[in-house]
């Protein structure tokens, strides 16, 4: 931003990449601004970093790469959506005092003994894993008032399990890893459109077996972690059941534009660089093929950095394909 030739347009919402004539060299971009107003910008390099679901939404609306069709298992734009797995293990105290009111977020105890390999999976029936943390976020009082199992949701003897819980009281949370599945995708919704008339994007997810038989793992050793502190009782939670947008879980959305080494079966090569057009580089979750057992941002981080630096000392000085298909 130091830069006199820098220059931040807010307010903008880019609709899509242009390209040539021959589709495979981004010309620009075509933008919204705030008055309404539509836009091109040209450009010699374009870098998507919309966020993983709208870097899928704005490959998928310009047409670059073939869009993923579950049924033939062709295409790749769209391909390996995949979430996390969450549970909780509230524990209660008679006379302890946790005050988690007073915890900041990066306070806490995560483990990863139950993490991708790192444990014997012989008879338990699934791959992979997930973390187990204990944190204290504050005790933000809308959001955290637990209480007992068997407490009503509303009335006068709900407020009373609140006011005596909320100070003796810690959550005990696993974040399961999630394998992508065919069956899980994201394409263009063909009946809903934005304001600007454009398909939503359409995102299709279910758990499979592998993920419930996982977090029920994870959430016992959460359980036994909570009885081994010696509470008054403990409240598990599991994640049941289909998917369901409603409850809020996690905001960790992975895959759709993967990274890989053949662009039969991958959208970006490992510089995070459009196989089909190589001006162009996406940047974010959606280059995850799986869900880890961790939550993102430190590695969209990383991998950042590390296309920032290639497209920088390498892409400019020779401007081209990173990789050989
Ligand atoms: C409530 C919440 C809690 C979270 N907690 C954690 C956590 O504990 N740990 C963790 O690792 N991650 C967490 N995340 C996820 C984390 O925020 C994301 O992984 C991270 O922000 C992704 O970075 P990004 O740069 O890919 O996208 P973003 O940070 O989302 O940036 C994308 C930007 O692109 C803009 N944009 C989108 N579409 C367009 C368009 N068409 N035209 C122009 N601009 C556009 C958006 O306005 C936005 O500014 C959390 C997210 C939320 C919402």
């Amino acid at each position: 931003m130091r830069k006199d030739n820098f220059e931040l347009r807010t307010e903008c919402e880019v609709l899509k990449v242009n390209l040539d004539s021959s589709g495979r060299q981004a010309t620009g971009v075509t933008y919204v601004d705030a008055q309404g107003q539509e836009w091109e910008q040209p450009a010699q390099l374009v870098i998507l970093c919309a966020f993983a679901l709208h870097n899928v939404r704005l490959l998928l609306l310009s047409e670059i790469g073939q869009p993923y069709d579950p049924d033939t298992q062709t295409g790749t734009v769209g391909k390996n959506y995949a979430y996390q797995i969450v549970s909780a293990v509230d524990v209660f105290f008679d006379d302890v005092l946790t005050n988690t009111f007073i915890g900041a977020g990066s306070l806490g105890m995560g483990i990863d003994e139950f993490n991708g390999d790192n444990f014997d999976h012989t008879g338990l029936g699934f791959i992979g894993g997930g973390y187990i943390a204990l944190w204290t976020t504050n005790g933000r009082p809308i959001e955290t008032h637990p209480t007992p199992e068997g407490t009503p949701k509303w009335g006068s003897k709900w407020k009373r399990a609140v006011v005596e819980n909320y100070l003796k009281q810690c959550a005990i949370s696993t974040h399961g890893a999630v394998m992508s599945h065919r069956g899980n995708y994201l394409d263009l919704d063909p009946s809903y459109r934005d304001v600007h008339g454009q398909p939503l994007m359409r995102l299709t997810f279910d758990y499979t077996d592998n993920e419930h038989r996982m977090s029920d793992y994870l959430t016992d050793r959460a359980a036994d972690i909570g009885r081994a502190m010696k509470p008054r009782e403990i409240k598990v939670s599991r994640r049941e059941g289909h998917y369901s947008t409603v409850p809020y879980q996690t905001t960790h959305n992975t895959g759709g534009a993967i990274m890989g080494a053949d662009p039969k079966s991958s959208v970006v090569n490992r510089y995070l660089q459009s196989w089909d057009v190589p001006n162009l580089f996406v940047m974010g979750a959606c280059a995850f093929p799986q869900n880890p057992g961790y939550n993102p941002t430190g590695t969209v981080g990383a991998l950042t950095y590390w296309a920032a630096d290639a497209i920088r000392n390498q892409y400019l000085k020779r401007p081209g394909p990173l990789v050989q298909a």
